[in-house]
């Protein structure tokens, strides 16, 4: 008997010539070919009439092929007409022309004389009403024994079948479902009550529309069903993790919001009211708090971050982005240091403590044998999908990657120690600027040093660019070869062009990398085990240190004490800590023996997989993941539906009106007015798309639109912002914006996040199509934040009318929701549910969007049934526990 998992290969009915075409369309059991769900159907009972115009909607016609003719054009290229009239007797409708470019194999296919089934789109080509390419079938082709598939009946058409003709896998499909007499239906009878091979032979087969209706949504039905059983399991799993409660008895938090300049919004106090709940209970929290842009999602994580540190534990906020993370941990600052809570900040380039003892942006924190700080161990368990080659850079999917670089002088030239000056000099320059720095050499021929590259802007998905080994390389290159020809009174190269980098795989790696280069000197015997060698540099070892000391022998010991000892690394005493995401996979975390809870911003890049290692701790803590880019309803349920979820849906009061217009032509209407309205008093952001015009000619660039806005609008002041700008500078610029001394920041998307200056009134974003709607979304929500009515001007540089119809939504509508639905409309939903980061396999019929409502019937049943019997042991629930085995089978072949 034929079942599911029956190899296709073992069907005696499908004859062994279609074995392996089957096998390339990837359908190698039963199962898979009852799933090979059809794209569309032709309702060959009734035909469309020959058009006799252009026809939006593609239609579907019978007729007979009268001509052919196989034409030339454009020199050396062909083209195939097939005329094409209708059969109807008496029809008046003129022929159509079934039109072919460069598929010279058509003419052998089709014939005048044939009666043809075409599926397409009508458009004028001179005088000619023309079908290009459409789909066809020859209607009286080769018609087998048996009951006619193809003719007088809703026809399957199916995906792609490379190899293999419609009717062939019409034929082989409706030949194995005649032969399957009995099939397990996965759904429960509450969900619906039709058996699941009813309604494959109604999905390939169906008599009717709508009998093809309803097999659909049985079969959407048993895909989510599919899905949820997953999600519900991985809701029960966190629910039957140890936790431990987290809550303090709330004096902390009650003085902090009595001291707050406002009153929290009510849908704040609700979700705060929600995470107290999660906090006091002794399972772990796995909550989405999700609001709009400027709904106060920080308020609410820093009351949750007090409920913890009340109780007496340690709390965490992580944060996509270092800037982001900067401006989290300042305002923290701010807010908590009166309340005499100390707060530690963790990222790539800074580690600073409050309280007292904040260390300089300079140095890295060491433990207590001085080694450079914590590396980052490659979590093990991320999927595959994330592999990427050592040299491809960005490296977002790592941030905190780390190189091993080396680079020689040209001919090997010999480096005087001068020239060495100059280039540890220049290492040490660009360190927290360009990079974190874990140790370097200057040989006399060659350089080595082991660094982890910054983030120096986002691209327009809003993703972190970091800077690129190459481009690293170069300024340095090339500034110390300038100094050193200048000091040498030589010209020419100093450098070999070429250079190595490693990247840095494993703790061990990095120790082996470090320890060979600060002894390169002595292993290479440059120099002698009882010398000295000056240009050397790791943390802890001050470059002045380095130099002054002259005794070989101290000299070496204080490096033997400077190496890092593997295991042991710098434990947080902070209270509140705030870092990036890696801090996650910190060694840090290890060190954090109290951490309660944890608090991810902008979940966006952080996956179902991190979050249950997260949870995986144990004791585990509580988690609360905060998004701005509203999440669809849709995707709450699923990609996010082990998650518990509160909704900020209310702006705090006093927020002016936002109104945004497109401009298509991607000018202003009156830039002398707007000159005027900011000489008012009002003040003005202007995004570009990228800071330098090198990068691509055909965007705005910050840089040319800085020096253009300036002149045009002496003497207001303008400003450049972005995110090459060194940290101090750039707080300085954004200090004397939000003092009113600038009039406009002409700015990258640095400004995306963390500014919050309320007489910010104008938003003009220049090549606004570059942007993701989520993203301008967010842009947008730095106006708006006063009292006054702002505006928005998106200038469009295209005319591209599906980068125009996106940029319409955001003039139509402020609702983050109605945005993010937008958006994924737009995107596609295989862009974010079916990628490995959701944890979830493609869909083959449901569309997450459309069938809403089945997949919340599907989540309400899966959640009922699992919280009745979480480990799906009652026997009349093997089914299901079969069925869940079975969709996570096909998540993990998925993922990996
Ligand atoms: P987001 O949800 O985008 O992270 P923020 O937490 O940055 O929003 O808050 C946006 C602004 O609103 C901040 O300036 C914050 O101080 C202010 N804010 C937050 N809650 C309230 C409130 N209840 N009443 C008035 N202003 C508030
Ligand atoms: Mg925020």
């Amino acid at each position: 008997m034929i079942a599911d998992d029956t190899p296709l290969a073992d069907i005696a009915i499908i004859p062994a010539s279609l074995h392996k075409p089957l096998e390339r369309l990837e359908l190698r059991t039963v199962n898979d070919l009852l799933t090979h769900y059809p794209r569309r159907h032709e309702d060959r009972t009734q035909f469309d009439r020959f058009p006799s115009g252009e026809t939006e909607m593609p239609v579907c016609v019978r007729g007979v092929i009268t001509k052919t003719a196989l034409k030339r054009f454009g020199g050396n290229r062909k083209m195939f007409d097939a005329t094409f009239e209708e059969i109807e007797a008496g029809a008046l409708s003129s022929p159509l022309i079934l039109r072919w470019y460069n598929m010279h194999y058509i003419q052998k296919l089709i014939a005048v004389g044939q009666t043809v089934i075409v599926y397409g789109r009508t458009r004028l080509r001179g005088r000619n009403l023309c079908i290009e390419h459409p789909e066809f079938e020859i209607a009286d082709e080769g018609e087998t024994a048996g009951e006619n598939l193809n003719m007088n009946r809703i026809v399957p058409i199916y995906p792609a079948t490379e190899g293999i003709t419609q009717r062939i896998l019409r034929r082989v499909v409706f030949d194995v479902l005649s032969d399957t007499k009995r099939m397990e239906t996965p759904l429960p009878e509450e969900l619906i009550d039709s058996s699941r091979l009813e309604a494959l032979k109604a999905i390939h087969f169906p008599n009717s529309l709508e009998q093809l209706e309803t097999a659909r949504r049985h079969l959407v039905l048993t895909e989510f069903f599919g899905i949820q059983l997953i999600v519900a399991q991985r809701r029960a799993r966190t629910l039957s993790a140890s936790g431990a409660p987290h809550c303090g008895p709330g004096k902390l938090l009650d003085g902090f919001l009595a001291n707050l300049p406002f009153p929290p919004t009510g849908a704040q106090k609700r979700a705060i009211a929600e995470i107290r709940r999660d906090l006091a209970s002794d399972h772990p929290m796995n909550r989405l708090l999700q609001g709009d842009v400027g709904s106060g999602k920080t308020l609410v994580a820093l009351s949750a971050m007090l409920l913890a540190v009340e109780s007496g534990c340690q709390a965490a906020l992580m944060a996509p982005t270092q800037i982001l993370a900067e401006q989290h941990y300042l305002n923290f600052c701010r807010l908590l240091e009166p309340l005499g809570i100390s707060v530690a900040l963790r990222t790539g380039a800074r580690k600073e403590e409050s309280g007292g003892s904040i260390m300089g942006s300079s140095r890295v924190s060491r433990d207590e044998s001085g080694a450079p700080a914590l590396f980052v161990e490659y979590p093990n368990d991320l999927p595959e999908a994330i592999s990427y080659s050592r040299r491809s850079l960005p490296h977002f999917e790592r941030p905190w990657a780390k190189y091993a670089i080396s680079f020689s002088t040209r001919n090997r030239r010999k480096l005087t120690p001068e020239a060495r000056d100059i280039v540890l000099d220049c290492l040490i320059h660009w360190k927290d600027k360009r990079y974190e720095l874990y140790a370097a050499c200057v040989m006399p021929d060659h350089v080595h040093l082991l660094i982890e590259p910054f983030v120096k802007d986002r691209n327009d998905k809003g993703d972190p660019v970091f800077y690129s080994i190459a481009e690293i390389l170069h300024t340095i290159k090339s500034l110390t070869a300038h100094q050193i020809n200048k000091l040498e009174r030589m010209t020419g190269s100093v450098w070999q062009e070429e250079s190595f980098d490693r990247l840095v795989r494993s703790e061990r790696d990095l120790q082996e990398k470090y320890h060979y280069i600060v002894q390169n000197p002595w292993e290479s015997d440059v120099v002698t085990s009882e010398e000295g060698y000056q240009w050397v540099w790791f943390p802890g070892c001050e470059k002045a240190v380095a130099r002054a000391a002259t005794s070989s022998a101290s000299r070496r010991l204080q490096q033997a004490s400077g190496l890092p000892s593997p295991a042991r690394s710098h434990a947080v005493s902070a209270q509140i800590l705030i870092g990036t995401h890696a801090l996650l996979y910190d060694s840090a975390q290890n060190d954090l023996p109290g951490l309660g809870l944890v608090v991810i911003d902008e979940q966006h890049k952080f996956g179902v997989l991190q979050r249950a290692k997260l949870i995986s701790r144990n004791p585990a803590p509580d988690v609360l993941v905060m998004t701005a880019t509203p999440i669809p309803r849709t995707l709450t349920l699923t990609a996010y539906g082990d998650l518990d979820v509160s909704i900020l849906d209310e702006l705090p009061p006093g927020r002016g009106r936002i109104r945004t217009e497109l401009r298509e032509n991607g000018k202003l209407r009156d830039p002398d007015k707007f000159k005027e309205y900011l000489a008012s008093g009002r003040q003005a952001y202007i995004v570009c798309p990228v800071i330098d015009e090198s990068e691509t000619k055909e965007v705005k660039a910050a840089a040319v639109e800085f020096e253009k806005w300036s002149k045009f609008l002496a003497p207001l002041k303008c400003e450049l912002l972005h995110g090459r700008i060194a940290p101090d500078e750039k707080d300085a610029i954004m200090r004397r914006f939000r003092d009113g001394k600038t009039n406009v920041l002409v700015a990258t998307t640095v400004i995306e996040v963390g500014i919050d200056v309320p007489n910010a009134t104008v938003m003009i974003i220049e090549n606004a199509e570059k942007f993701g709607l989520a993203q301008l979304h967010q842009l947008r929500g730095r106006i708006g934040r006063g009292s006054n009515t702002s505006y928005c001007i998106l200038l469009a540089g295209t005319a591209d009318e599906t980068a125009l119809e996106k940029l319409r939504v955001l003039a139509r509508t402020s609702d983050g929701f109605e945005i993010a639905e937008a958006d994924l409309e737009l995107r596609g939903p295989g862009d974010i549910l079916g990628t490995a980061q959701s944890g979830f396999p493609p869909l083959k019929i449901g569309n997450i969007l459309r069938d809403g409502d089945l997949m919340r019937l599907a989540r309400e049943a899966a959640s009922r049934i699992v919280s009745a019997d979480p480990k799906l042991s009652a026997p009349e629930n093997q089914r299901f526990r079969l069925f869940s085995v079975e969709s996570s089978h096909k998540l993990l072949s998925h993922v990996s």
